[in-house]
């Protein structure tokens, strides 16, 4: 008979956006004459902008002659893409990255699922509470032993170090879901830890275009001692609006080893390297081309207007619930509002309530882990009509 993965059974059945949409399906059916305002899930709704639409369509015609066609891009990206990145997103902040410690991938849902492929399940990992659900769910899936650290308002959402040394340490920052941030000092604390620790950090910077702080990193490589100890996700879709389109990439510096067993010692940067070879094929070149567009002074321009969009809608939702009297945090370097529930009703209750009441949705907190139980997650990533629209829902219900 054939044989499972156990460790699957240990996930649970839903992931947390399918039940949200399970429950607004439902009360859409019931409730055909209402109109209900997401401000759930993480998508983008603004269009993606025409730096990047006009490079992708030059690109797709480069597609119907023999003599610009693309077939199978490289494992680890187009070098035009990856010069883009490395001149952008390092070079010219003064952060030490070489071309070939950049992977480009098709967005940082799969890096971040896939990089466990690489490390033992033997390690100990460490991640904070709450959390996008990747990381929790593939360590529980390959059957890791996991510490969750707490980010609360007590601790100001800071986690505190592990209890027992962690071997793997998740760092989202700016953080899904709370929208909050650490400094550069808090950070370096961090990476001072893995390198006590022998520990490696696991950065997932997918917001870092929302930063607009100067004490709040971009990368993690802007902490002395970080290319020892880190390695960074990035991702083109909330930067740039590729969450339809894929892509991202992900650093792994080549100072990064790891032990076998027996002792030896292995770079990381050459095992994904062969892991990507082996079970990916490259992100689409258009795709690519359209990345690459991002970094023109066209794309750089365009796409830091959508992302000043996004972050009016932000404070628009984060003045409107302080105004009613409720505890918000987040909505300053990142694209998400996390709310205290009102009368310490549990996230699920809260939700439903909006649902019924007002027809706005949110996203429970407890679907991003304990810690986020009586919380409420509210994104910047509507329509400015339908966000002022659903503040004034919520202020009404409230009034
Ligand atoms: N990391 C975090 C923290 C996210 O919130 C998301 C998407 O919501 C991702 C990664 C996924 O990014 P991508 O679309 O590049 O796969």
């Amino acid at each position: 008979m054939l044989k499972l993965n156990e460790h699957y059974t240990e996930i649970g059945n839903n992931y947390l956006f399918a039940e949200v949409a399970r429950r607004v399906k439902e009360y859409k059916e019931n409730h055909p004459d209402k109109k209900v305002i997401s401000l759930g899930i993480g998508d983008i709704t603004q269009p993606i902008v025409p730096a990047v639409i006009n490079a992708i369509t030059q690109a797709t015609a480069e597609m119907a002659k023999s003599e610009t066609l693309r077939g199978y891009a490289p494992y680890e990206g187009y070098d035009f893409l990856v010069q883009a990145i490395l001149k952008h997103d390092f070079t010219d902040r003064g952060i030490a990255v070489e071309a070939d410690e950049i992977f480009v991938s098709d967005g940082a849902k799969s890096d971040t699922g896939n990089i466990g492929d690489i490390l033992s399940p033997n390690n100990r990992i460490a991640i904070t509470d709450p959390a996008y659900p990747v990381y929790v769910d593939t360590n529980k899936m390959a059957g890791r032993e996991i510490e969750l650290l707490p980010c609360i308002p007590a601790n100001g959402f800071v986690p505190a170090f592990p209890q027992k040394p962690a071997d793997v340490i998740y760092l989202c920052y700016p953080n899904n879901p709370t929208g909050t941030v650490l400094t550069k000092d808090q950070l370096k604390l961090w990476v001072d830890y893995a390198v006590e620790h022998q520990s490696l950090i696991l950065y997932d910077a997918a917001y870092e275009a929302f930063v607009s702080e100067a004490n709040v990193p971009h990368s993690i490589f802007e902490i002395e001692g970080a290319r020892k100890v880190a390695i960074e996700f990035r991702s083109f879709s909330k930067t740039a609006g590729f969450t339809g389109l894929r892509a991202g990439y992900t650093v792994v510096p080549k100072d990064l080893t790891a032990k076998t067993s027996k002792g030896e010692i292995l770079s990381l940067n050459a095992l994904w390297r062969r892991r990507q070879s082996t079970k990916f094929n490259g992100t689409a070149y258009i795709i690519q081309r359209g990345a690459e567009a991002v970094y023109s002074p066209e794309g750089q321009g365009q796409t830091k207007e959508t992302i000043i969009y996004y972050m009016q809608n932000a404070q628009i939702i984060k003045s409107g619930l302080e105004s009613l009297g409720l505890q918000c945090y987040g909505g300053v370097n990142a694209p998400y509002i996390w709310c205290k529930t009102p009368d310490n009703m549990t996230s699920w209750a809260f939700f439903d309530l909006l649902l019924n009441k007002i027809q706005v949705v949110g996203t429970p907190g407890s679907g991003f882990g304990e810690a986020g139980e009586g919380f409420f997650r509210f994104t910047a990533f509507g329509n400015k009509e339908d966000t002022l629209e659903a503040v004034e829902r919520i202020k009404a219900l409230y009034a």
